[in-house]
Formats: structure tokens, sequence, C-alpha cells
């Protein structure tokens, strides 16, 4: 039995920045990786899948749920601190469920820079680091010196450098691919001083070059597609006359304000109307640039197909 009793039936929208998607069989927000590891068990023991989730802010759970065990690792796993080096550097420690954007509000309260992007991104710490999250130039494998996660059996501890980190993928994005267990429990990040008035110039630099071109104000999961290689995916919707469409009026809709996010009108889409406008992209603009696109957004659940 796991320390930390699975509740039953748990509905998932909320849990995501989609707004959309069916409940959770089971669900249960850890608090250590101890308690990771007996979730795990459990579900074995029931013989239910699990999806770890962190703050939902990629994925795109199915109207049917999730059958199985939803891990959230969210405020029970959101420790924060940071010691000095030698050198003068700062080791932030953050726990996975730490939001990405209060580690990077941190680092500039500390003066410290290159974690700036990292505050318009609203997922987890845990979610930046499996996603290898980036924006303006900025990456999270940019600051990773070390990594805590739990493979199924063990804690494990490895640098950054062994992380495997990629466009919007890592070592974690991969094991989960192949079905292995990796759950990511926190990391440390090494950063230098900078001048504290420059960091918090360009972190509102960002937000506001954000703000004008990106729909904040309505339920999405940021971009829905990854960039091809040598193209923009925004800019192959667009050209494909594919700006502000829709395939009909159930909230689903191509953001006028930028081509790259599909947005959930009122919150009152189904996950099914998402994924159906999805599809239509991909093959609009496959039909129209030869551009085969692959969604950034992950997929939970049953989506049929
Ligand atoms: C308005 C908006 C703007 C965005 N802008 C950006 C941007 O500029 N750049 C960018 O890169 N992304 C952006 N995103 C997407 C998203 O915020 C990032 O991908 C983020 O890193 C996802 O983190 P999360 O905690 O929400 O992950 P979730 O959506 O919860 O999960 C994403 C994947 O990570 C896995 N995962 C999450 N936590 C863990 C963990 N602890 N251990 C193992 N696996 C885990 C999940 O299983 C899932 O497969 C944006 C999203 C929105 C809604």
């Amino acid at each position: 039995m796991a320390d930390v009793i699975p509740l039953e039936n748990v509905p998932l929208a909320g849990y995501s920045t989609f707004r959309c998607g069916g409940p959770a069989r089971y669900f249960a927000e850890p608090s250590t990786g101890d308690e990771v590891a007996s979730l795990f068990k459990w579900a074995e023991d029931k013989g239910v899948e699990v999806f770890v989730l962190g703050n939902g802010s990629n994925c795109l759970i199915s109207d049917e749920g999730f059958d199985g065990l939803v891990i959230r690792i969210a405020k029970n796993m959101s420790e924060l601190s940071s010691s000095e080096t030698d050198d003068g550097r700062v080791i932030v420690t953050a726990g996975a469920g730490l939001p990405f954007a209060r580690f990077g509000n941190y680092c500039a309260e500390l003066s410290l820079t290159g974690a700036e992007f990292a505050c318009g991104i609203p997922g987890s710490c845990g979610g930046a680091v499996f996603m290898n999250a980036g924006a303006y130039g900025g990456e999270t494998k940019d600051f990773i010196s070390r990594v805590s996660y739990w493979d199924g059996n063990n804690i494990r501890y490895i640098d950054g450098s062994e992380c495997g980190f990629g466009y919007r993928t890592s070592l974690f994005e991969k094991m989960n691919a192949e079905g292995k267990k990796a759950v990511i429990l926190g990391f440390e990040a090494i950063l230098s001083k900078g001048s504290k008035e420059e960091i918090d110039a360009l972190i509102e630099d960002l937000r506001r070059r954000r703000t004008a071109s990106q729909p904040l104000d309505v339920p999405s999961a940021g971009s829905t597609f990854k960039r091809p290689e040598g193209f923009f995916a925004a800019k192959l919707i667009e050209e494909a006359g594919l700006k502000g469409f829709a395939l009909d009026d159930s909230g689903a809709q191509v953001s006028p304000k930028h081509a790259g996010f599909i947005v959930n009108n009122g919150g009152r889409a189904k996950a099914s109307d998402v994924k159906r406008l999805m599809d239509h992209v991909t093959e609009k603009v496959f039909g129209n640039s030869g551009v085969k696109l692959e969604p950034e957004v992950r997929l939970v659940g049953n989506f049929g197909g």
C-alpha cells in the first residue's frame, strides 16, 4: 500500500491548461521519491498504468480521461534553495513540482542570469527538464548541472551533460517513449551573477513580447506543434490559410493571434475537438508545403486510432 492513498475518479480538466479532458481513475500527489516508488508499486499491484503529470501545460487529456493512476508532481515537491560555490556562482536546487516561473523569478531575486526565459513558461520544473523547455534563445539545458529521478528501482542523480537534452526532448522523454520509468524529482542549476537591473529588464522585455504575440488569456498548451527543422510551424500554418481557422463552433480554434497555438475558447471545446483540429492542420499544412508537423503537445489517454 502506498503511503499516500490515491483518490478515485478525479477530474483532470482543471489540471491542464487546455481546460479539457476527462477524469483520472486514480490520482495522487506524492511528496517524496519514496512515495513515487510506492505509488508505482500500488499501480502495479492493481494492474493499472501510470501517467506522470506536471502542471499540465503541454498535455491534451482525452475526453475519457486516463484509465489508470495519474501521479501529479506539484506543490508537495516544490522545495527551493540556493548555495554559493567557491568560484562565486550559485547552485539553485528546485523540486520537480515547483513552478518553473517561480524558479526563474527566484534566480532573478538572487541576481542570477540565464533563467530569465523561465519566468514566462507555465510548466513545472520537472516538465521543463522532461521537455527541455525553452524560449527566446534560452533552454532548460543551459543551466542544469544535476537531475534526480526515480528510474523504476532507485533514485538516481545524473549530471546535466548526461541528460540527453535536445530540441524539446531529454533522456527522460526518450525513456518514456521506450516505455521505461523515469520520474524527475528535482534538479540543481548552476548560474552566474549578473546585473539585477539588466535581468529585470530582460524579464520585462520577454513578458511584453509574449503578451503582444501569444493568446495568453485563452486556454491552450502553448505551441501545439514542434518546430520542423528549417521551418516555423506558425508560419507554415499561416501560409496554409489557417490562422484563426475553426472547423466548427466547438471552441477549438487556431489562434487568430498566433497560428502556432490551438486555443480552447471559453474552455468549452472537448479534447476530441482540439485533436480533430490538430489533425486537420497537419493534413492541410502537409498538402500546402509538404512538411509533416509533429505535435509538441503530449496526448494523454485514448484518442482512438
Ligand atoms: C501559454 C503557454 C506558453 C508556453 N510557452 C512555452 C515556451 O515558450 N517554451 C516551451 O518550451 N514550452 C512552452 N509551453 C509549454 C509547456 O509550458 C512546457 O512544455 C512545460 O515544460 C511543460 O511542463 P509541465 O509541468 O506543464 O508538463 P506537463 O504538461 O504536465 O507534462 C509534459 C510531459 O512531461 C512529463 N512530465 C512532467 N513532469 C514530469 C516529471 N516530474 N517526471 C517525469 N515526467 C514528467 C509528462 O509525463 C508529459 O509527458 C507553453 C505552454 C503554455 C500553456
